[in-house]
Parts: C-alpha cells; sequence; structure tokens
C-alpha cells in the first residue's frame, strides 16, 4: 500500500468487480441505442452558472454539493453534478435541435460530483448512465424513456425495483397550485431554513425526509388535485401507455423533483434492498430549462439512472450476471523457443476475438498452470521443445483435464472451433 489513499467517499472499481459496473453501463445502453439514442460526450465541468440556473439556485447540489472552484485564467467552474444541463448546453450550442429531426434523442455516460456526506451508495464521485429527449411534447416520449429504463433493470435480471410516477402540471397550473400549498405550508411548525424553502420551492418540502415534517404534511394538498385538462390527459396517456406495454407503475402524488422548470412527468426508479439511499434512477420532463439557458422553447425529458446503486441493487438481489470469462485460452511455453511459437499463437487467437493470454516471465510448469486456473480460461495451451520438434503443442481441456497434441499450425483453428462448439 502506498501513503495514499482514495478520496473521502470514493471508491476505485477494481478488477474483478469492475466488470460489473460496466457491463451495467452497457446494459443500460443497450435498450437507449436500439431506440435511436446517439451517444453524447460533454467536459467533466461546467461553468458554475450553467448549474445554478440549470439544476437551480435553491437546490442543495448547488448551495452545498458543488465542487465549486476558479481557474488561474479567473473562470468559475464546477464539476458536473448532474448531465442533464450540460447536454442541453451542449445540444443548444451544437445546433443539434435545429436540424429539423425532433426530438434530439441523446445518451450518456460519465462520472458526476457531489460534496455528499457519504454512505453507503452515496458517494462524492458517481456514474451515472442517462438518457434525454429533446425538442418533443409527446407523451409517448415519456412513455419510451420510462419503458427503456424499466427494459434495461429487466435485462440485467433486477426485479424488486418500483417506478414512481407523478405529474408536476405546467406554467397554467402550476402557479395555482403552488400558491394553495404555500399557504398549507406556511401554518406549520417549520425551521427558519424550510421556512425559507416555502417562499423559493414550496414543492421541495414535499420531498421533505424528515419525521418531524413528515407527520405535519398529512393532508397537504396535492398537485394531482389541480392538475389543468391538459396536463391530465397528458398524464393519462403516458399512465396508458405503460400499462399497455405491461411496465407496472405505482401513482407517487408526492413525487417531485422540486425544480421550478421540471413540468409535468417525473418518475423514480425506487430499489427496496437499498436501505435509505433507495432511489436507482430518476428523471422527468422540463420544458422551461431551454430557456432558463437562454435557449428558444425545446419541451425535454430525460432520466439519469446511478451505476453504482444499480451494481448495489444487483447485489442485494443476489444477481449474478453472465459475465463470460475474461480468458478463454491460457498459453504456457516451457523454453525459449516455445515462447516465440506460442506467443505468436496468442497474437493470432486475440486478432481472430478469442481471449487469449499468457505465462510471461519465464514461470515454470507448476506456477503457471495454477495461474491459467486462476484466470478462468478454458484450455491451455503448454509447449516445450520435444513438443515443438515432433510439430506440435499440448492443447488442455481444463474441464474434463483431457489433453491432446495438435500440429501447431492447426492449433489457433481448433481452439476456435472448441470455443465455438
Ligand atoms: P439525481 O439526479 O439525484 O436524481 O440522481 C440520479 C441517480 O444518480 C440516483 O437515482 C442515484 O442512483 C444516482 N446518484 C445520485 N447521487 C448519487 C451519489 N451521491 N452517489 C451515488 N449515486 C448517486
Amino acid at each position: 500500500m502506498s501513503t495514499f489513499k482514495a478520496p473521502k467517499g470514493t471508491y476505485d472499481l477494481l478488477p474483478p468487480a469492475s466488470r460489473q459496473h460496466l457491463a451495467v453501463r452497457e446494459a443500460i445502453a443497450a435498450p437507449l441505442r436500439t431506440a435511436g439514442y446517439g451517444y453524447i460526450e460533454t467536459p467533466g465541468f461546467e461553468s458554475v452558472e450553467l448549474f445554478a440556473r440549470g439544476v437551480g439556485e435553491s437546490t442543495d447540489i448547488v448551495t452545498k454539493e458543488m465542487y465549486a472552484f476558479e481557474t488561474k485564467g479567473g473562470d468559475r467552474l464546477a464539476l458536473r453534478p448532474e448531465g442533464t444541463a450540460s447536454v442541453l448546453r451542449a445540444a443548444l450550442e451544437g445546433g443539434l435541435h435545429k436540424a429539423g429531426n425532433l426530438p434530439v434523442k441523446l445518451w450518456y455516460s460519465g462520472s458526476y460530483y457531489r460534496y455528499e456526506r457519504p454512505q453507503k451508495g452515496r458517494y462524492r464521485h458517481f456514474a451515472q448512465v442517462g438518457a434525454e429527449a429533446l425538442g418533443i411534447e409527446d407523451p409517448a416520449v415519456d412513455a419510451e424513456l420510462i419503458i427503456l429504463a424499466d427494459q434495461a433493470y429487466r435485462s440485467l435480471g433486477l426485479r424488486t425495483y418500483r417506478i414512481l410516477l407523478n405529474s408536476l402540471g405546467d406554467q397554467r397550473c402550476r402557479p395555482a397550485y403552488r400558491a394553495t400549498l404555500q399557504d398549507f405550508l406556511r401554518g406549520l411548525d417549520l425551521d427558519e431554513e424550510t421556512r425559507r424553502r416555502i417562499d423559493i420551492n414550496p414543492l421541495r418540502v414535499l420531498d421533505d425526509k424528515r419525521e418531524s415534517v413528515r407527520r405535519q404534511l398529512t393532508g397537504a394538498p396535492l398537485i394531482v388535485d389541480h392538475l389543468c385538462d391538459d396536463c391530465r390527459a397528458y398524464h393519462d396517456q403516458v399512465r396508458e401507455l405503460l400499462t399497455a406495454e405491461g411496465v407496472a407503475f405505482e401513482d407517487d402524488p408526492r413525487l417531485v423533483r422540486g425544480l421550478d422548470y421540471y413540468t409535468r412527468t417525473t418518475f423514480e426508479f425506487v430499489h427496496d434492498g437499498l436501505g435509505s439511499q433507495s432511489a436507482v434512477g430518476g428523471g422527468g420532463r422540463y420544458d422551461g430549462l431551454s430557456e432558463m439557458l437562454g435557449g428558444p422553447a425545446l419541451p425535454s425529458v430525460g432520466w439519469a439512472l446511478g451505476v453504482d446503486r444499480t451494481v448495489l441493487a444487483l447485489e442485494a438481489e443476489g444477481v449474478e450476471l453472465p459475465l463470460p470469462p475474461t480468458t478463454s485460452v491460457y498459453a504456457i511455453p516451457l523454453g525459449e523457443k516455445a515462447r516465440t511459437t506460442l506467443f505468436s499463437l496468442v497474437t493470432t487467437l486475440r486478432k481472430a476475438g478469442v481471449a487469449a493470454d499468457f505465462s510471461y516471465g519465464g514461470r515454470g510448469l507448476k506456477g503457471a498452470m495454477k495461474a491459467a486456473n486462476r484466470s478462468g480460461a478454458a484450455y491451455t495451451v503448454v509447449a516445450g521443445e520435444r513438443d515443438l520438434a515432433e510439430g506440435v503443442v499440448q492443447l488442455k481441456d481444463m474441464e474434463s483435464g483431457e489433453q491432446v497434441p495438435v500440429p501447431v499450425a492447426e492449433a489457433a483453428e481448433e481452439l476456435e472451433r472448441r470455443l465455438r462448439g
């Protein structure tokens, strides 16, 4: 061990566990690729102002959790705490919305940073895979995104997650509801900070997890009872589309993603095996965000799924991902001449797409066989001076233990044939 450790709230992804994370990222991305989402990558940092506007001045993320800093050149930047603001910024800057093909569908995968109090499932550096559909207001797009996330989780073998669904209304019905809610909240016994929140962002008070607050919230007016006809019809369509596709969800009239420009559909994926950090992913519609960033009206919807928590959810359910072995063939040369021959065989196999590895460092047979066992290889190829003099290598089936000589020139083909079969 060196004198250095991973910073507080972070952890390293090391093999073999790292394979799970990679497989989760792949599994989430796969349904998006088949649904026309294009890959987007944006910088790991952006101007602080983008997040202040794009995530919300009053949110914990912006006020408490951002890694903000000033560069030597005097720019105020922050490590990205989430993906949506950056993706929208990049799409507007690149003019993707002007190409005429709406919605612009994008997916991304990367690291995000929040200065949070670390605990299991809550880190200061974590990974998300996200998707955004920009520029169309159509319940089918909202439903599509929820279905794709559901498909991703199912393909991983997750079973005991729940989809919580709500509508936050729009600029027509929300203001009246907001005022009604504020009236109600002002009558409660709340601390200073929460009272301030009533003025800035009252919906977020509904999301307060403290028991003392929750108790008082029974009987709070709910947005579902205040939706305008358009929002109600929109929400009903999202629900019908999900139901028609057999995607089960729970109506959660208290689910908010508390930012003022979040509109209509909001949803969260929760897993009950994760304790307090139960949200594995979430998203919703943000029809006003583009204008907040100085862009044109671009009604959009998206989600982000947490890779770290999805891995924890798989562990909680005892799901073993069917990961292919990292090594299929392990080559063990005994002697200098065999080194050249088998090194060449390994290179040939790799070019043909066969996962092959090699015993380096001139290790003896016993140690090399141990390494071959540990590698999980289905076959080892051993060759000594005598084998090569006869023009063969020894091919050993690691499962049955059976060993046969195979002509050097045919070894690659024979291995490929056996591994395919
Ligand atoms: P949010 O933007 O907060 O809704 O985050 C979306 C998803 O990212 C969450 O559902 C989590 O799975 C994941 N996530 C958010 N914050 C963290 C964190 N500090 N540590 C690990 N995962 C996180």
